[in-house]
């Protein structure tokens, strides 16, 4: 079925409540009591299922992720408190000292930055690869992979990859996948193709309005019987996996990342979350759409557009096969040079200059000059950021109006 109308259903059913308030509480308290000294024993040993201290997760956000888990297919899911927030707790729950991460595709600045900069700092080396360098990923693997980390779409290069073939050597190799699903399981489902992690950026285009910050995970079940993850490579998921069984991967970034990094999101935020969640389906529909009328209309008038639904992309096959509700409401537009990026968003009156995403508005921003300003020439040539890139995110106007603005702006 079309994700779009079996998640129209969906998200409206599970945000609203059929008994009280229709719309989901606000459970805005840090701590929370216990009653007697025996229920505070039960709560913490777990035995008791009641909130325990908010860096641990309270109603609001539990709300939250159990949509996300059950969008997912996940087994379980929390809630974080931006999307770095979700990729730093799937990460940091799985790594340690000599460990090595394989990257695969144009990543997310921040994503980039956080495996290069910051956790090579503590002894954690990462290698990057482009999403079709098959060979060159399996051969990177070694005793020390714990993690093989992709976009889902490549942010802002507009890859697409190929996660079953990605996850099969992932499996072949028992090590761990996370995918970054930023662009929403309305478009690809990465725990169905064979992923163990999906981390979110809700603040993108799940609450779409850029009124709240706030990420999520969502874990895969432990299997009964054979399962990669009961192996010496990861050992110290052993106990969770004795001690909780499916849930473990969810279990163990619980305590050893939520818990430890405190990366917990407010209740507001999963409250303004779950708003965004109910009009997801309608505004991602609207945005596939748009995306492509405007994508092939400016290409048709000279402009040198970034987009998998054109022809002309090299993963427009992967488009048509695995991404049937479209891949987000990302496309990128390259001017050649800084100048020319620099007189399109001076002359485009619709677009919102900024550095955020999947809005109801359309948002652009030149790519060097600002995310990506810290980076050097090789690094920036291989996440696929030239001189004259401009990101845009697609928003909910008419899509004439954007074309017809693009193109005064682009003369
Ligand atoms: C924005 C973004 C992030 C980071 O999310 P924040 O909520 O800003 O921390 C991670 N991955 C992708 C693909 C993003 O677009």
């Amino acid at each position: 079925m079309n994700r779009f109308e079996e998640y129209c259903t969906k998200f409206v059913q599970a945000v609203g409540s059929k008994d009280g308030a229709v719309s989901p509480a606000i459970t805005s308290s840090a701590s929370f009591s216990y009653l007697t000294p025996e229920i505070a024993e039960g709560i913490f040993d777990g035995s008791i299922k009641k909130p325990l201290y908010a860096r641990m997760g309270n109603p609001t956000n539990a709300r939250l992720e159990s949509i996300m888990a059950e969008m997912d297919r996940g087994v379980g899911a929390i809630a974080t408190s931006s999307g770095m927030g979700a990729t730093t707790l799937a990460v940091m729950s799985i790594v340690s000292m000599g460990d090595e991460i394989i990257s695969i595709g144009g990543l997310f600045g921040g994503t980039y930055a956080f495996f290069s900069e910051t956790l090579s700092r503590f002894g954690i080396k990462p290698h990057f690869f482009d999403v079709d360098d098959f060979d060159s990923i399996e051969n990177a693997i070694n005793e020390n992979t714990k993690i093989i980390f992709l976009e889902s779409v490549g942010n802002p290069n507009m890859k697409l990859p190929d996660i079953k073939k990605i996850a099969s050597i992932a499996n072949k190799h028992g090590v761990l996948l996370i995918i970054d699903n930023t662009t929403t399981p309305l478009c690809i489902s990465p725990l169905v193709l064979g992923a163990d992690i999906s981390v979110y950026s809700t603040t993108k285009i799940i609450s779409g309005n850029s009124s709240a910050l706030g990420g999520c995970a969502v874990f895969r079940a432990i299997n009964e019987g054979e399962d990669k993850l009961k192996s010496p490579r990861y050992e110290f998921l052993q106990k969770f996996i004795k001690g909780t069984g499916k849930i473990a991967l969810f279990a163990n970034a619980k305590k050893r990342a939520l818990r430890d990094f405190g990366m917990s999101a407010s209740a507001h935020a999963s409250y303004q979350t779950m708003l965004g969640l109910e009009t997801l389906p309608l505004r991602l529909s609207r945005i596939s759409q748009s995306i492509e009328v405007v994508s092939s209309e400016l290409s048709k008038n000279g402009l040198d557009i970034n987009h998998p639904s054109l022809s002309s992309h090299e993963h427009h096959q992967r488009y048509l096969n695995d991404f049937k509700n479209g891949c987000g409401s990302l496309f990128c537009i390259d001017f050649k040079t800084k100048e020319k990026a620099f007189e399109f968003l001076n002359k485009t009156k619709l677009a919102t200059l900024t550095a955020n995403i999947g809005d109801s508005r359309t948002l652009a921003l030149h790519m060097a000059s600002t995310i990506y300003r810290d980076f050097d020439e090789a690094t920036r040539e291989f996440l696929g950021i030239s001189d004259g890139l401009v990101r845009v995110s697609m928003g909910l106007e008419n899509p004439k109006d954007i074309i017809k603005d693009f193109l005064q702006a682009s003369r």
